[in-house]
């Protein structure tokens, strides 16, 4: 690729550009640079531009799991990069490979229409398909590294395309490697999964069990149609109300500080957990953030126009006109109350750009 001159745009970078189109939280926030790139050439003239210009670089998907606290300085690429195809069909498994540009929710569809099961449960979740490993997405029982079978990534410093297995990328509850040792390091192309011909049902998320229970012999389509209809009654929808799914991740905390915690809470919920190779913990548990928040008095208390969500409380919503400051500093009440009240401290799932914001 010949070098870029240092006075030199190309057509498809964009300069000052609005983001709140392009997060789900609708906060307003400016790029000194975007792109979404539509092909690996693009992307390799975008981190090209931004090396030149000794500029940051931010890597963005569908924008539902951030929250912008301040103007990005450098160039803010978003992957578009689009296809699906299945690379491989043996004794009723299925690889199909689909690249990070395409909708998460989109994907599902496909997959659902075309019989390849198993991606039901975590039908309408927003975004792209390139970040749901980064976060190691999951819902209503089923986590995507499930299914997951391979991750092709670019190096941002190299150059090279790599593919990382399942094992390498290391996922964890709403974590992997990409988060971690990676963590800007590594730019997600496409995904592969390892789906099923034969239809296949996961039930065992309470919730939706109970809402197939008069189904009898429930198909794949019948679990997605479920998980979009309780989905859609408990979440509020960002084309209406901003927001970016759950903010905090579900704590994961010792046994005996859970069993300290019932003497004065007896009706506090707890999940097992369990580690990579699905093995049940005896030390530790996860309890529901939501539920902590609730319990704190939190529930629809706002901060200007940021709210904690009066139907779910672990979502913050961005009720029109909401700053970052805003959300931070109610993200920062919540943090402080449950903490006061339960010794622990709850984590972001939302990722913060830039990670400390200045308010
Ligand atoms: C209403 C609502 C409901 C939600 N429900 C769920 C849920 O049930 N379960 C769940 O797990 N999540 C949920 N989420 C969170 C969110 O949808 C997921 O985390 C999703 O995977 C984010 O995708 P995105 O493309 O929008 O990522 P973005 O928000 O654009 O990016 C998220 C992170 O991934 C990085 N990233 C994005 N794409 C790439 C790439 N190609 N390569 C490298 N890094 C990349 C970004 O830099 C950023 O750090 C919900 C969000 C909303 C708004």
């Amino acid at each position: 690729m010949a070098g870029l001159s240092a006075g030199f745009v190309p057509a498809f970078i964009q300069e000052n550009v609005d983001l709140s189109s392009r997060n789900t939280f609708g906060i307003r926030a400016h790029a000194r640079y975007f792109c979404a790139v539509r092909s690996l050439q693009e992307l390799r003239v975008a981190l090209q531009f931004r090396r030149v210009r000794q500029v940051p670089l931010l890597v963005l998907g569908g924008g539902s799991n951030v929250l912008l606290c301040a103007d990005y300085p450098g160039v803010v690429v978003q992957m578009s990069l689009p296809g699906i195809e299945v690379l491989a069909e043996r004794e009723g498994e299925l690889l199909v490979r689909a690249a990070s540009g395409e909708s998460w929710h989109g994907f599902v569809q496909h997959c659902l229409h075309n019989g390849y099961y198993g991606l039901e449960n975590l039908a309408l979740i927003p975004g792209s398909v390139g970040a749901a490993p980064i976060q190691n997405i999951g819902a209503y029982g089923v986590e995507v590294r499930d299914l997951v079978s391979a991750v092709t990534v670019l190096d941002i410093s190299s150059g090279e395309i790599e593919t990382l297995t399942a094992a390498q990328c290391e996922f964890e509850y709403r974590d992997s490697v990409f988060k971690g040792r990676l963590r800007g390091r590594k730019i997600v192309l496409d995904v592969t999964f390892r789906l099923h011909r034969q239809p296949r049902v996961n039930l065992s998320y309470a919730a939706l069990a109970q809402a197939l229970s008069e189904v009898s012999d429930p198909l794949p389509s019948d679990v997605f149609a479920a998980v979009c209809a309780i989905r859609t009654s408990k979440l509020p929808d960002p084309a209406v109300l901003g927001n970016a799914g759950s903010f905090f991740k579900n704590p994961l905390i010792a046994k005996t500080h859970y069993d300290k915690l019932l003497q004065s809470y007896a009706n506090l919920p707890a999940y097992p957990v369990f580690d990579r190779e699905g093995q049940l913990s005896t030390t530790m548990v996860k309890l529901p953030a939501a539920w902590l928040i609730e319990q704190a008095g939190l529930k629809g208390k706002s901060c200007g126009r940021a709210a904690v969500y009066q139907q779910q409380p672990l979502v913050l919503v961005n009720l029109g006109g909401a700053t970052a400051v805003e959300v931070v500093s109610l993200a920062r009440q919540i943090l402080a109350s449950v903490e006061r009240l339960f010794d622990i401290r709850l984590e972001p799932e939302v990722q913060w750009i830039p990670a400390e914001p200045q308010d």
